[in-house]
């Protein structure tokens, strides 16, 4: 089966707006955030259903959930998810989740984008590629990994720290480059 948005190659923001409307964003959060006061079991039968229509737009649920909310609620700070949860539970906005970059993905160790405090700001240098969620008109947030430092090992060798670091989209240098034509999933938003 295959939708108008599957077959366009276009973010189905009005069943966006509906999903969230409904409550789907919120699923699992508590009620003070915005949520529904669900579990992921809920959400998974949500998932499933929408799933049978349109993987795109199941993908787009779960990534904005699990990859954009998610780490905000369960490693943010207070501050951090007063501001972010409400928005995004309610998809008035989507958030990503940036780990992968070319000689990272699996390998999460591998990462080479890096970040350092700089007059007490965070100064990030790096690329990620197929980021869900990371260049809709609403999305308002990216978590990016970025290595932070390095610790030395009992045999000598070195582990990197890799941290991960709230970027707001309209922090400047902060790109989504054009859309992925993806082979399926084509109504899901994957970039560079
Ligand atoms: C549509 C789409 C959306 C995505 N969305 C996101 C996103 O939102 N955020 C994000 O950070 N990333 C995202 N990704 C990236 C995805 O997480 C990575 O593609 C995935 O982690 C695999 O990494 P890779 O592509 O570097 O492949 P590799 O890690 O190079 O793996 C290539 C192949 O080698 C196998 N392999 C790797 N390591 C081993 C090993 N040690 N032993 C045996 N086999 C191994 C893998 O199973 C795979 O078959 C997305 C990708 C796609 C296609």
């Amino acid at each position: 089966m295959s939708t108008k948005h599957d077959e366009e190659h276009s973010f189905p923001y009005e069943v966006v707006k509906q999903m969230g409307e409904m409550g789907l964003f919120g699923l699992p959060f508590p009620e003070e955030f915005g949520g529904m006061g669900g579990d992921y079991f809920a959400l998974a039968l949500a998932l499933e259903q929408l799933g049978r229509v349109d993987q795109s737009v199941a993908i787009t649920l779960e990534a904005g959930v699990s990859l954009g909310a998610m780490p905000v609620y369960r490693f943010g700070t207070q501050e951090q998810k007063e501001h972010w949860l409400p928005q995004l539970t309610s998809a008035e906005a989507l958030a990503g989740f940036g780990l992968t970059e070319p000689e990272a993905g699996s390998d999460a160790g591998g990462t080479k984008t890096n970040a350092h405090l700089e007059d007490g700001r965070w100064v990030i240098n790096g690329n990620k590629e197929f980021i869900t969620n990371s260049g809709t008109d609403i999305t308002r947030l990216v978590t990016v990994t970025a290595v932070t430092g390095q610790h030395e090992r009992k045999d000598g060798s070195i582990k990197k720290e890799i941290s991960t670091i709230l970027v707001p989209t309209d922090t400047p240098g902060f790109t989504a480059e054009k859309a992925y034509n993806k082979v399926g999933w084509n109504a899901s938003d994957t970039h560079r």
